[in-house]
């Protein structure tokens, strides 16, 4: 059996192995778990290195590098966003992330994270739903129905308890797919041909749509008193999906002010725009809801102690399985300031 400790080689994570591993666990208790680190995490927050995502903007998309350290490990994910991809037949977003000892500077880990963002970004918004979602809420509107919309939808059935979810995209096709996929998996899975009709009697509303531009998924008045907002489409400069007028009207909460002031919804409003950060309604020393009438607003663009997280559980939960690869991706000469020594050797 192999062992992602041996030193000499570094432990890769494929696609296929993500994909084995989510499914030996089960996708709804993975996504448990997930959020159950996440929120370990947020409430070690002051511990962190962190730093907004260093972003390279084409006209196209975006390609980003999201690093951060608890002091023991290290943690970077490479991630892009290109809205016409789908086009093309690629993905909107794919990624990939590494996990590092601090104390050596020895990777420990390499891993795809094209689904373990999906895992992570629904868990994480599934973890915010369980602080600030109306209690009792069983209903999710899921505006715009691309690769995250399934693994959202998941998220909530199962760290927040709703049953019901009302899908709508532009696209009709995206649409079916999601209900194709989510049939049989314990929801109600209504299909609705506006955004309007989508929210009808939802007490959350995840908008999760990609555009190059700024769009308005949501205007004022179709959001009502009292509902939880999960906005995860918006998240770079120039590219948000809320009217700003609902944003004046809620609550909204953050994961990284630095960061989501210049990528989230709020780069709408003024810099000095009251918001709250996550970390602190989890530790107890800000509030969450307040009140059954209250907006709250997850204005979610992604930050990289989530990707830390979702590493690190990755990490935990490939020992003693075969959900990696051995990769030789270190030089590892027996006299440590030999490497010279070990090229000359290697031709034989
Ligand atoms: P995707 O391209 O697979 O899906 C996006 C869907 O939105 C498409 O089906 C498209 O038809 C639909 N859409 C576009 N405009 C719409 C509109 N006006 N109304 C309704 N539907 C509309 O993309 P994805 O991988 O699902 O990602 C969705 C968004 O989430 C992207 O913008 C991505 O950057 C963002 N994202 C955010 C986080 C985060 O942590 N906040 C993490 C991952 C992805």
């Amino acid at each position: 059996m192999l062992t992602p400790s041996d030193k000499a080689y570094v432990p890769f994570v494929s696609v296929d192995n993500m994909m084995g591993l989510i499914s030996h666990i089960g996708i709804e208790k993975a996504l448990v778990e997930l959020a159950a680190e996440v929120e370990a995490d947020f409430k070690r927050w002051p511990l962190f290195d962190k730093t907004p995502r260093v972003a390279s903007h084409s006209d196209v998309g975006v390609i980003e590098l999201m690093p951060t350290s608890d002091g023991d490990m290290y943690g970077f994910k490479y991630v892009n966003g290109h809205p016409k991809n789908t086009k093309e037949g690629l993905q909107t977003v794919t990624a990939f992330g590494l996990l590092a000892d601090v104390q050596s500077g020895y990777p420990v880990l390499l891993s795809e994270m094209t689904m373990l963002t999906a895992m992570r970004t629904a868990a994480t918004s599934a973890l915010v739903g369980k602080y600030l979602a109306p209690k009792g809420a069983t209903t999710m509107a899921m505006i715009g129905n691309g690769a995250q919309s399934e693994f959202q939808c998941m998220a909530f059935k199962a760290v927040c308890g709703i049953d019901t979810v009302r899908l709508y995209d532009i696209d009709p096709a995206a649409t079916a797919k999601a209900v194709r996929n989510l049939t049989g998996k314990g929801l109600t899975v209504v299909a609705c041909k506006t955004a309007q009709e989508a929210i009808a009697g939802a007490q959350i509303i995840t908008t999760c749509t990609a555009d190059k531009a700024s769009a308005t998924i949501l205007t004022d008045n179709m959001v009502g008193a009292g509902v939880h907002i999960n906005a995860i489409g918006g998240d770079c400069p120039g590219k948000t999906e809320l009217h700003g007028d609902i944003l004046k009207r809620s609550d909204i909460f953050v994961e990284y002010p630095e960061q989501t002031r210049v990528e989230g919804e709020i780069q709408q409003l003024d810099a000095d725009h009251p918001v709250t950060e996550l970390w602190e309604v989890m530790t107890g020393a800000a509030t969450g809801r307040t009140s059954e009438s209250q907006i709250t607003l997850f204005d979610s663009v992604g930050f990289a102690i989530e990707d830390f997280s979702a590493l690190r559980y990755v990490l935990k939960n490939i020992e003693g399985t075969a959900f990696f690869e051995q990769l030789d991706m270190l030089a590892d000469p027996d006299d440590p300031r030999d490497l010279f020594g070990m090229l000359e050797r290697s031709k034989g």
